[in-house]
């Protein structure tokens, strides 16, 4: 409609996702603008970060094309019309290559899309492509995918975090105002704290997962990234509810989620996980502490919580993980998926072709995992951790007896270099001490941008709730968002998104 020679409405300037949608559903933006403004973009410095294995340009412009087909004749877009995502790659997306970042699934492409990927496109959502990752999700730093890692955009000489570091890295940077990752033992909200994006791990069962690879299933859930609180429950609001295609998936009424945004924290109880604070750098202890304070003003109560068995859960997952994944992984045998590497028989060929197909992390992983599982050792390793899992779930309950959501650093640091803990597997572990707990309990968890540090990179506060506990994460998730240091979010250089 726009008139001959007259200014058309341009994408820049835009954020976030609500205000692009909004924009494209009353015709003032074009979606067919927006996926131009984002490929270009991409197409000029994605080359230095690497978010992305693959950008699917022809299929994002087909999806604007369609949706201003939809606003020109008066037809609902959908929520999240015009409104760029990008996907993980370890969610598959039918007839486009899925890598997992994995030399393993090499010529794969998967003949279905994950039910998160059809939601999303069904509410008018561009999707820009498939972000990189830390093979089969098993990192924390996105260092370890077969195709090199992605830098983080507020210092490129910096990790993003991981497992999902790409997709984390793709909202900071701006080329995408949303996107979806996977959340194990943490590779959502880890590297959401560490590019300054929000982040949300929600309650086991809350997302389907049917076409997300699997990692460890009684872990995984698929999550939102976005720059703000309010974005992350409009996608969540869109992904989450009950799936026939996945069997842990929850029946049930989706939590009211944008609701939850305008009700405040009065009243709200809040508990400081203080076991934590001794093992987090003297920045994310002041951010926690100065979050609290920020509650607090904002009406909350807030105490000092003791949940020392909390500390247990990373021993606990690097048992049961390990575990899970030797048997998810055992499907990559040459035969169904992927790369072959023939053999004199079946047996050399599978394992020649697991020695070139999977990285030095994936492989330690199995190795592991069959070890704990195996006869005689079962006992002693597998068995224990599932009655530390049960430790930190118990003690989880006692603490929220008496609290609605508690506070914690979401890592140990601010990001760090790139090489700086691939030497060293434990300590690239330890990454993820305040995050696990909530995946072996099963509990929705997430990060909120909310300071910098002394050289200027982005902080997070975690936000932890009881099972379907998102309307209090939320509640206080918006509260810390509205008191946190300006410029401590993404994305990093203002205006260059959408
Ligand atoms: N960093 C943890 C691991 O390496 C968590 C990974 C994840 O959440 N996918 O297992």
């Amino acid at each position: 409609m726009s008139g001959a020679g007259g200014p058309r409405p341009g994408a820049e300037g835009l954020s976030d996702a609500a205000s692009i949608a909004s924009r494209v559903r009353s015709g003032e933006l074009r979606a067919a603008d927006v996926a131009e403004q984002v490929l270009g973009d991409v197409e000029s410095r994605d080359a230095e970060l690497h978010c992305f294995n693959l950008v699917t340009g022809e299929a994002m412009r087909a999806a604007a094309a369609e949706v201003d087909r939809l606003v020109a004749t008066g037809a609902d877009p959908g929520p999240l019309a015009g409104v760029p995502v990008a996907l993980k790659d370890n969610l598959c997306t039918k007839g486009v290559p899925t890598t997992c970042s994995s030399r393993m699934l090499e010529g794969w492409s998967p003949p279905y899309d994950a039910t998160v990927v059809r939601r999303l496109v069904a509410a008018g959502a561009l999707v820009v492509g498939k972000t990189n990752l830390d093979e089969f999700a098993m990192g924390s730093s996105t260092e370890n995918s077969a195709f090199g890692p992605t830098r983080n955009p507020w210092d490129t000489g910096r990790v993003p975090g991981g497992s999902s570091g790409g997709s984390a890295a793709a909202v900071a940077a701006g080329f995408a105002a949303l996107a979806l990752g996977s959340d194990t033992g943490g590779s959502i909200r880890q590297p959401a704290a560490l590019c300054g994006v929000v982040g949300i791990k929600p309650t086991y069962g809350l997302v389907s997962r049917y076409g997300l690879v699997a990692f460890a299933s009684s872990l995984d859930q698929v999550g939102p990234f976005a720059t703000t609180v309010a974005d992350a429950a409009l996608l969540l609001e869109t992904i989450a509810g009950h799936d026939e295609m996945d069997s842990t998936s929850l029946g049930g009424p989706v939590p009211r989620l944008t609701e939850a945004l305008r009700s405040g924290v009065d009243g709200l109880r809040v508990g400081v996980v203080r076991d934590f604070l001794a093992d987090a750098s003297a920045d994310c202890v002041a951010a926690v502490r100065n979050g609290a304070d920020v509650l607090s003003r904002a009406g909350a109560s807030v105490e000092d919580v003791a949940l020392p068995e909390l500390l247990h859960g990373l021993s606990a997952y690097y048992l049961i993980a390990p575990a899970e994944a030797s048997s998810n992984l055992a499907r990559y045998d040459g035969v169904r998926y992927g790369l072959r590497v023939d053999g004199e028989d079946v047996e050399q060929m599978n394992a020649r072709t697991r020695a070139a197909g999977f990285g030095p992390e994936v492989r330690r992983r199995i190795m592991l995992g069959t070890y704990v599982l195996s006869a005689g050792y079962y006992d002693a390793y597998y068995a224990q951790a599932q009655r530390v899992r049960t430790l930190v779930a118990r003690a989880f309950a006692r603490a929220y007896e008496h609290v609605d959501v508690l506070l914690a650093p979401t890592a140990p640091s601010v990001a760090f270099p790139l090489g700086a803990k691939t030497e060293d597997p434990l300590e690239m572990y330890l990454a993820d001490l305040f995050t696990i707990p909530s995946n072996l309990a099963g509990h929705p968890a997430m990060s909120v941008p909310f300071a910098l540090d002394g050289q200027g990179l982005p902080v997070g506060v975690q936000v932890l709730a009881p099972a379907l506990g998102e309307v209090a994460m939320l509640r206080a998730g918006v509260a810390l968002e509205s008191g946190a240091t300006p410029g401590a979010r993404g994305p990093v250089r203002p205006g260059a998104v959408v």
